[in-house]
């Protein structure tokens, strides 16, 4: 029942003209349908409550954890996020980002291996671990390396680099953790990757994973152990850093590399959107309008700087609903005819078609294909307008 003046709105904002089908409006305005927004909301609603395993609105959740499932996507593993309890002013986490003062394009990564080695002389007695992760289009491998042991996983193909990143090293302070009563230690944990150490300096506002890490670390401490978490640069021969490089390219290439089945909220909602802007793929291009002649996507297509006016008129045209040529349903009267050619008045005719206007056709080089001459082209864009003026229907559109 609310669709109606959802649809409606939808016609007014890009202009569309009255008897517009909707499947068209939704696609102009980039709006999914209906069914598809509430299955979209209610999945990242469902995947939000599913991190507080203490919130009571689980129980409500179950059919739409099956909908996602049905869909493919796998909420359950979701990172948690439980409500804070550590006191943030005890919460004291030890990062080092000195190299990042040199800056990358100008120093040689010779130096920064220099670097690198003058920096961990001031950590003394520190048992280090390198971490890395490495993602190509399918899969995603994370290593963890440290003195005696090599630990790698794959992650879900949906984790993006910073998930892995992270996840790589919050496995390294669980590491550090499980190994407390064969060594208590103090280490230096080593990443390239710099929006992962500054994620865990972050107190107020930690991500997901950056928080987990951050309690983790606090637990350490609280066994006597301290931890720091430094970033060098990938790929400067630090040997370490190589090793992990290696190893996490390893992990995700293989077919034999443990799966740790995590995923952040973030990596869902990425994918939630994947998924139904697929199926909204398939309804559109399954659908019979005059749009579908001339866009086969779902994307928006950008205005390249036109008017108000000029925007309605584009969009009129590539919908095939104009004033011009379905007035008469308004009306209630017969469809138009081409005066010049005898045959039924359409968008295509008027674009395409009519002898009344092939001086003009060519004069702006509109194309004889209704897709390409209404299609996403800047330059055709501004032929179009220029066409509809000197044809004298700027006003009839
Ligand atoms: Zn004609």
């Amino acid at each position: 029942m609310i669709d109606v003046p959802l649809n409606t709105g939808i016609r007014l904002a890009i202009g569309a003209f009255k008897s517009s089908p909707i499947a068209s409006l939704r696609n102009i305005a980039n709006e999914p349908p209906p069914d598809i927004r509430r299955t979209q909301n209610n999945i990242l609603y469902a995947s939000r409550t599913l991190k507080n395993e203490n919130n009571p609105a689980i129980k409500y959740i179950d059919n739409t954890i099956k909908e996602a499932e049905d869909l493919q996507i796998n909420i359950k593993q979701i990172v948690p996020r439980e409500p804070q309890t550590i006191p943030p002013w005890l919460m004291q986490i030890n990062t080092n980002i000195e190299i990042t003062e040199y800056k990358k394009n100008n120093t040689n990564p010779n130096i920064y291996k220099n670097l690198f080695q003058g920096i961990i002389q001031k950590y003394p007695d520190r048992k280090h671990i390198y971490t890395d992760a490495s993602k190509t289009t399918d899969s995603v491998g994370i290593a963890i390396v440290a003195e005696n042991t090599i630990t790698t996983y794959k992650l879900p193909p949906e984790c993006s680099i910073y998930t892995a990143e992270a996840l790589a090293i919050y496995n390294a302070t669980l590491h550090i953790i499980q190994n407390k009563d064969t060594t208590p230690n103090n280490y230096l944990v080593i990443s390239d990757s710099l929006s992962s150490i500054t994620g865990i300096q972050n107190i107020t506002h930690p991500s997901d994973i950056s928080k987990l890490i951050q309690e983790k670390t606090y637990e350490a401490s609280g066994m006597g152990m301290d931890i720091c978490y430094m970033w060098a640069p990938g790929h400067c021969g630090i040997q370490g850093n190589e090793k992990a490089d290696l190893e996490a390219s390893k992990a995700a290439s293989s077919p034999d590399t443990p799966l740790l089945n995590i995923y952040t909220y973030e990596d869902k909602k990425k994918q939630i959107k994947q998924v139904l802007d697929q199926k909204w793929l398939i309804q559109w291009i399954n659908q019979h309008t005059k749009l579908n002649q001339i866009k086969n996507n779902i994307q928006t297509w950008k205005n390249p700087g036109l008017n108000r006016k000029e925007e309605t008129i584009l969009n009129r045209l590539r919908i095939g609903h104009t004033f011009i040529t379905h007035r008469h349903l308004m009306e209630k009267n017969d469809p138009p005819i081409c005066e010049m050619c005898g045959v039924d008045l359409t968008v295509k005719h008027i674009i395409t078609e009519c002898r009344k206007y092939d001086d003009m056709r060519k004069k702006y080089n509109i194309s004889q294909q209704i897709g390409e001459a209404l299609g996403p082209d800047t330059q055709s864009i501004r032929n179009i307008i220029l066409y509809i003026k000197e044809i004298q229907l700027y006003n009839l559109i």
